[in-house]
């Protein structure tokens, strides 16, 4: 990933800008810092919430604190209280039906950004138009959300002239060819225009992410119908998550994380716009809970 950062292709305008927060892409970072420098809602309604102790949510019965992962619905908290976030994207995430819902961090999504985030239970998902959908996923083949939405062009150009003799999806890694053949079809097309990022104009419609555990994930990801969606990766962010999971690398991030990760770098890098904390928020419960589950193991001497 890192050599991606070098590319001249996109967005040059983007690619010296520093963030807000200190989450930059050096991986060897502590993982408790990406957490510090958050513009976020007071946490004082939850501690409040904390105090009061679980309560049973009148849906299910379950016991809960904050939230209903079951339900969906807020315990103890009011929704005024809470920050709400618009996204500039539509999310969905595709949850294993063994994942322990109250183990999640996708609940957290649903809450806090309701308007923008759908959860669908495998194997219920939906057909996605794949020159429109991405699945935020590693692997082979899978790049950069700054070159995302070039790839997305490339793949609706590809479909839109099927007589085309040179077969464009081979150009997904090679910048340079990228280019050369840019400029053979526009003459004059800046890496703004080819990528389309004025407002309105790109592709890009909505965004998938698998919330299961390590193990459980290849099932869904090799899932036929998310096989032609374009794969992105989000290899710089190391994850803070409290529930290690055995066997898996730090970059494995919980689904919350990855989905604030992505939005961040896709307003700066798809948008051009400066990031200034908009989505800090979808951490709003994540960073709460981090710092109840340190602040419990530091006392425990653990770390
Ligand atoms: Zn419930």
């Amino acid at each position: 990933m890192s050599s991606l950062d070098q590319d001249q292709g996109l967005h040059p305008s983007c690619r010296n800008k520093t963030t807000v927060s200190s989450d930059s892409s050096d991986t060897r970072e502590p993982a408790k810092q990406p957490l510090q420098g958050l513009k976020l809602a007071s946490h004082a309604v939850l501690e409040k919430a904390q105090e009061r102790g679980r309560l049973k949510c009148s849906k299910c019965g379950g016991s809960r604190m904050f939230f209903c992962y079951t339900c969906c619905s807020l315990l103890g908290v009011n929704l005024q209280e809470i920050p709400l976030i618009k996204l500039p994207v539509k999310i969905d995430i595709i949850k294993h039906p063994n994942e322990t819902d109250g183990k999640s961090t996708a609940i957290h999504a649903k809450i806090l950004a309701p308007n923008d985030v759908t959860i669908y239970t495998y194997p219920c998902i939906p057909d996605y138009e794949k020159d429109q959908v991405v699945l935020v996923f590693p692997g082979p083949g899978a790049v950069s959300v700054q070159d995302m939405m070039q790839c997305l062009h490339d793949m609706t150009d590809s479909r839109s002239h099927r007589s085309s003799y040179e077969p464009r999806r081979k150009r997904l890694k090679t910048e340079a060819v990228q280019s050369a053949t840019h400029v053979a079809e526009k003459p004059e097309s800046s890496p703004d225009e080819a990528t389309g990022s004025e407002s309105g104009v790109y592709p890009l419609q909505r965004v998938v992410f698998i919330d299961s555990t390590w193990n459980q994930t290849n099932k869904i990801s090799t899932d036929e119908r998310l096989q032609d969606l374009l794969r992105v990766e989000l290899t710089t962010r190391k994850t803070c998550f409290w529930r290690s999971q055995k066997g898996k690398p730090n970059t494995y991030l919980a689904t919350i994380e990855a989905i604030y990760y992505f939005l961040k770098d896709f307003r700066e890098h798809c948008l051009a716009q400066e990031y200034n904390g908009e989505y800090d928020n979808l951490l709003f419960f994540y960073s709460y809970l981090h710092s109840v589950v340190n602040k419990a193991k530091t006392s425990a001497g653990k770390c």
